[in-house]
């Protein structure tokens, strides 16, 4: 008989955690604060959502709208939201088709339908696309190659270089444009001294596996977390709902299982897919060496401004496209800002807007302090406002509504130089963290669902 295995949360990696533990024969319990499964990439039924509980769902999770049109209560109270699938915010997942979840999908037998973009630019009064043209791609791709392909020994080195400084070895044009955009889009991270050029061009490999770089799958996120929730369910774990651990057991820097509304439930292992900031409230600090609880408290994620701008008519040309833009000296962290408009998830076959509606999906970068300030978060709105607007004239015109989720936690920890993301091995025995926060490849849905690979491997 294999271990009893509790995960707590069903984020991406709870659940990638869980599928996989579970076909290795190991009797897995998850319990889940929350009503819903999926954590940050949770996927809202909104023929059963209440205003009360979208706004409780976001500030659960570190967000809240400071915008939107019409405001929220007339779009709740008109039920104008009938017919989408709203995630939590915007999400493209890195890789397309052969994204990392396909490939855990895969192992259970399971396929999930994603669809891809190349990503393009928007410019001062119009965009290109593909972001490269045929000549560029030439003039630049034996260094970006040279990068791209690095030993891991190289890459180690490179680790504690800054983007900045990179740009200032190799960039020239169109060479610094790339690095400048998707060092930020990678990382969610707009200062580039902060950006390590080792953990970016790690990501970015990952992201061009032979597929596109960017996808979105159809049904929303939840089609990616319900079928690994089912495959569990399927197959003899468990998931409980509104169950919220109060308490990990630890005893002589073991631990033993995990306690809810002052109910013990024992097992052999435990597997926090909380966010690793949080571990302490639900872990006694006192059982873990000094230095391990310091770091973990010091550590930062990342923040932005998204919009969903639901539309009436989409020019069918940018249907299914993605584009990057930046925009320079805007005074925040970082002085300049990167930003995506998303189409891909605009396409029919997305089946997240009703029929004729057409959902565009976009963000903004900005460090967490500044996604909770209001005047920051204005100017952002701003820009958000003037690119679509650069992409579809008198958008306005054909606007349902649009609403502005802003997000101080979007990754659990941001993968910069200074942040030292933890293992997944805990000091204390059988006790394990997974989810963005860890130490793995990729960056936020990537990054977790990665940790529960390497976890699923080490046990
Ligand atoms: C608005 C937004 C946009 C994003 N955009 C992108 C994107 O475009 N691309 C990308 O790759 N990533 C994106 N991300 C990040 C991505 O969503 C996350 O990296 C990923 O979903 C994190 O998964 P996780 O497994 O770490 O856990 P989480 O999603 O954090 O899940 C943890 C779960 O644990 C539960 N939990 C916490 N405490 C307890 C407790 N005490 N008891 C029981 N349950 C508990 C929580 O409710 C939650 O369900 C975005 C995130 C947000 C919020």
């Amino acid at each position: 008989m294999k271990n009893n295995i509790t995960i707590i949360g069903t984020g991406i990696g709870g659940l990638t955690a869980g599928a996989l533990l579970t076909k290795k024969g190991f009797k897995v319990s998850i319990f889940e604060k929350e009503s819903i499964i999926g954590g940050r990439a949770l996927t809202f039924d909104t023929s059963k959502l209440t205003l009360d509980s979208y706004l409780k769902t976001l500030s659960n999770f570190n967000m809240n709208v400071p915008f939107s049109e019409p405001d929220l209560k007339t779009i709740f109270e008109k039920k104008m939201l009938k017919g989408y699938k709203l995630d939590l915010g915007y999400h493209a997942i890195g890789g397309g088709v052969l994204s990392n979840a396909n490939s855990v999908l895969a192992e259970l037998n399971n396929h999930v339908d994603i669809l891809e973009s190349n990503v393009g630019l928007i410019k001062e009064n119009g965009y290109v696309f593909p972001f490269l043209s045929r000549i560029d791609k030439l003039k630049i791709l034996p260094n970006i190659l040279r990068l791209l392909f690095a030993s891991e020994k190289t890459l180690k080195k490179l680790d504690s270089i800054s983007i900045t400084d990179t740009i200032n070895k190799y960039g020239r044009g169109q060479m610094t444009l790339i690095l400048e955009i998707f060092s930020r889009s990678i990382t969610t991270i707009n200062n580039l001294n902060l950006i390590s050029t080792g953990e970016m061009f790690r990501s970015q490999r990952n992201l061009y596996r032979g597929s596109k770089p960017v996808g979105y799958p159809k049904n929303g996120l939840k089609n990616i977390t319900e079928k690994l929730a089912n495959y569990i369910q399927q197959n003899g774990g468990t998931i409980y709902l509104n169950k919220k651990v109060k308490k990990i057991i630890i005893e002589n820097k073991k631990t033993k299982g995990v306690i809810i509304d002052n109910k013990k439930y024992l097992s052999d292992i435990v597997i926090s897919n909380t966010l690793v900031q949080d571990l302490f409230k639900i872990a006694d600090e006192k059982h873990f060496p000094i230095d391990y609880v310091k770091n973990i408290k010091s550590l930062k994620g990342t923040g932005s401004l998204c919009a969903y701008y639901s539309l009436n008519y989409l020019d069918p040309k940018l249907i299914g496209k993605t584009f990057h833009f930046i925009e320079r000296n805007i005074g925040i962290d970082g002085n300049d800002t990167v930003g995506m408009i998303d189409f891909m998830a605009a396409s029919p076959d997305s089946r997240i807007s009703p029929a004729n509606k057409f959902i565009v999906q976009s963000y903004i970068i900005c460090n967490p302090d500044e996604a909770r300030n209001i005047d920051i978060l204005k100017k952002l709105k701003y820009l958000l406002d003037k690119k679509i607007e650069i992409m579809i004239p008198n958008y306005k015109k054909n606007l349902n509504w649009v609403i502005y989720p802003a997000i101080w936690h979007l990754d659990g920890v941001a993968k910069t130089i200074e942040n030292e993301k933890p293992d997944i091995k805990t000091p204390i025995k059988n006790l394990f963290i997974i989810g963005d926060s860890v130490k793995a490849t990729g960056i936020g849905f990537n990054c977790a669902l990665n940790s529960a690979r390497l976890l699923v491997e080490h046990i």
